[in-house]
């Protein structure tokens, strides 16, 4: 709560600014870099961090031939606002289990990727965690969603615990919990169904999945995390607040960014709830999954 007001001021202050200076300013001169430069780092920018925005700024200036101060003021803001973002919470790190189970909850709309992202996470959280994982195949609503994910189980060597299309996924659930404390599996990684239309049937299925694991991992899930399509845009934003009403989201994973120039829904996310992305998807392949990095992210978004 603190982060958020902290946040909305510090928006607040710069966008009060820039418009200040966008008012001053017909033209973008010398000048009026230098101003900007004052107004970054009155804004807590680091001064490293002012130097390269203000840069990268003067680039995209002269490339674009902007003349007009207003032009930029949402390019430095998308800017501001990564920075901002990034300061407090943004944390890409898995919240772990201090000891026993670790689950993990995916959730997301169909076509999003949620599979492909479980496999992907699975074979992540192997490799550079060493952890034991297995996976539970509770999306029992989309028709070869069960295959598909026992499919990427087989490739990675763990266990898939799966149930009956069109069964209870909350029983897949139950029996994935049984599953992975008898294996001493350190994370269970469950899928859902993205019944996104059927919202109050979506929101039932969720409490009641949350319900079971709380009787089986008292602080569990340690992670609710929502998949979300990058190439979807403004659409992929909605989806981000529906699913945020209907259940506690813990992180977001932007899938397809390799499928997208921008990547802007980043900011649009983090503006709109403050949940931080913690993985990014770039591509279709077993370790196409990354870790969401700032400055990898900001260096995308002026390029
Ligand atoms: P689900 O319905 O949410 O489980 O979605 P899937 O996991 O089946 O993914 C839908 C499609 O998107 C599949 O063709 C995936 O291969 C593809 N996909 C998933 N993640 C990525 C990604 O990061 N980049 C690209 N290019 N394709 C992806």
């Amino acid at each position: 709560e603190k982060y958020v007001a902290g946040l909305d001021k510090s928006s607040e202050t710069f966008s009060s600014r820039m418009n200040a200076l966008a008012a001053r300013y017909r033209e973008i001169d010398d000048n009026y870099f230098e101003e900007l430069e004052n107004i970054l780092i009155m804004s807590d920018v680091g001064v490293n961090m002012v130097m390269t925005i203000v840069d990268e700024i003067k680039k995209e200036v002269r490339l674009n031939n902007i003349k007009d101060p207003r032009e930029i003021n949402e390019i430095i803001a998308d800017k501001m606002f990564v920075i901002y973002a990034n300061d407090s919470i943004m944390t890409t790190k898995l919240n772990y289990a201090k000891e026993g189970l670790t689950v993990i909850l995916m959730v997301g709309v169909n076509g999003a990727g949620k599979t492909t992202t479980i496999g992907k996470l699975a074979h992540k959280i192997m490799e550079e965690d060493h952890k034991k994982v297995m996976v539970a195949a509770g999306d029992t609503f989309r028709a070869g969603a069960i295959d598909q994910l026992a499919v990427w189980a087989e490739r990675l060597g763990i266990e898939c615990v799966t149930g009956k299309e069109g069964g209870d996924p909350s029983s897949v659930i139950f029996d994935g919990l049984k599953r992975a404390k008898e294996a001493h599996a350190d994370v269970l990684i469950c899928d859902t169904a993205g019944r996104l239309q059927n919202k109050v049937g979506l929101m039932k299925e969720l409490e009641k999945m949350n319900r079971i694991i709380k009787r089986e991992v008292p602080d569990g899930p340690q992670e609710t995390l929502l998949v979300i399509d990058a190439t979807t845009g403004q659409n992929g934003v909605n989806q981000a607040v529906e699913f945020s009403k209907i259940t506690d989201i813990t992180g977001i994973v932007l899938t397809k960014m390799d499928g997208t120039a921008k990547g802007g829904i980043v900011l649009s996310i983090k503006d709109m709830l403050n949940i931080p992305v913690k993985f990014i998807g770039l591509g279709e392949k077993i370790d196409d999954l990354q870790e969401f990095d700032l400055e990898q992210y900001i260096y995308g978004l002026c390029h």
